[in-house]
């Protein structure tokens, strides 16, 4: 059979299960072969070759990847092989919590979160957090029978790493995950608006930071938003300290200020680490879905990062306006296309760019 190699260089670039089966992929500085749709990082062009079956890559000297294991026919029902590799991933970060977390597991390996959820609860019976919490129980007890004090072996199986994290989010809530979900009921909120050149921004905290920060045409609209959105929140005008912080953010934008403001946001850990990437880009620069995700070691997780902006609950303090699409153009941002072009140019003004 004569490969058509454009065709599974594409194949392979969009990482495209109805690939898979069709032709082998062999990376020559690596020595391993892959399926079409392997998860790993993408080789370059240069150094990849197509055989037709494994037992032809076989032939020229490569092994089989560890990771889409291309010689095993059983895990090409791709639902068995996608909870086979996400149970793999779950054993193998046990002791870090963040990264198996629905979040990281779609950012892992391509799909919606939804779609990992279900496919894995219907190959394996449990949902992939059942399954870790079993995993973190088994690997505890084997860690405290091989002589490891019980802290160590607490740890050793993700139990110190998420208590640790739990106490991080904590502390950045202010307002529990269920206060939230229960539309901000015992709750206080205060709010400041102050008018800037972008519109109307809203500022609101609770008694540990700032919770949202975002855009609208007026007052009256951004502060019915925000009662809408916690109906059972005592919500006040705030003093005069968050019109102050208020006013820092619209300087940080336009003059490049630096910002030292306490945030009271509730989010995963996979979105903190997109965000902070966020805050990394440069004042005036861009970056695409995929460059973030790239910055992140994460090349499939695009989508993730794009999921990760649209949650952004503190626009311009988390620069979700420096993520453009694929081609470089604006795409969407929540608070209006305008606002995201005249907030860049802001930026790129300030540095001399124009
Ligand atoms: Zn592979």
């Amino acid at each position: 059979m004569q490969l058509d190699t454009d065709a599974c260089w594409e194949a392979v670039l969009t990482r495209d299960r109805s690939a898979d089966g069709l032709f082998f992929t062999a990376v020559r500085t690596t020595g391993i072969y892959c399926r079409p749709g392997c998860p790993s990082r993408t080789p370059r062009r240069e150094n990849v070759a197509f055989y037709p079956t494994p037992a032809a890559a076989e032939a020229a000297g490569f092994r089989a990847c560890k990771r889409c294991r291309p010689t095993e026919a059983e895990l090409r029902d791709p639902a068995a092989q996608l909870a086979q590799s996400v149970a793999e991933h779950i054993q193998q970060h046990i002791d870090d919590p963040a990264a198996h977390t629905l979040d990281s597991l779609s950012a892992q390996f391509g799909y919606d979160p939804q779609h990992i959820q279900r496919t894995f609860k219907a190959v394996l019976g449990l949902t992939p957090r059942q399954y870790a919490e079993a995993v973190r129980l088994d690997t505890f007890k084997a860690n405290l029978r091989a002589g490891e004090p019980v802290l160590e072996a607490a740890f050793g199986a993700g139990y110190g790493s998420s208590a640790h994290l739990y106490e991080q989010t904590n502390d950045r809530l202010g307002m529990t995950p269920s206060a939230y979900r229960k539309g901000g009921k015992g709750v206080h909120m205060s709010y400041a608006t102050v008018e800037s050149p972008f519109g109307t921004l809203l500022l609101a905290a609770t008694e540990r930071g700032v919770s949202a920060v975002r855009l609208y045409d007026d007052a009256e609209s951004a502060v019915a938003d925000l009662r809408a959105e916690f109906p059972l929140a005592e919500v006040t005008p705030g003093d005069a300290q968050l019109t102050a912080w208020g006013e820092a953010i619209l300087a940080h934008v336009t003059e490049g200020e630096p910002l030292d403001i306490p945030l009271d946001i509730q989010a995963t850990a996979f979105q903190w680490r997109v965000w902070r990437a966020l805050q990394d880009i440069p004042r005036g620069q861009t970056r695409t879905y995929q460059q973030v995700a790239d910055s992140l070691d994460m090349p499939t997780g695009a989508r993730a990062v794009a999921s990760a902006c649209a949650a952004n609950r503190a626009a311009l303090i988390i620069p979700c306006h420096r993520v453009v699409g694929a081609n470089g153009s604006l795409t969407g941002y929540r608070w209006g296309v305008g606002r995201k072009k005249a907030l860049l140019q802001a930026e790129r003004d300030e540095r001399g760019l124009l």
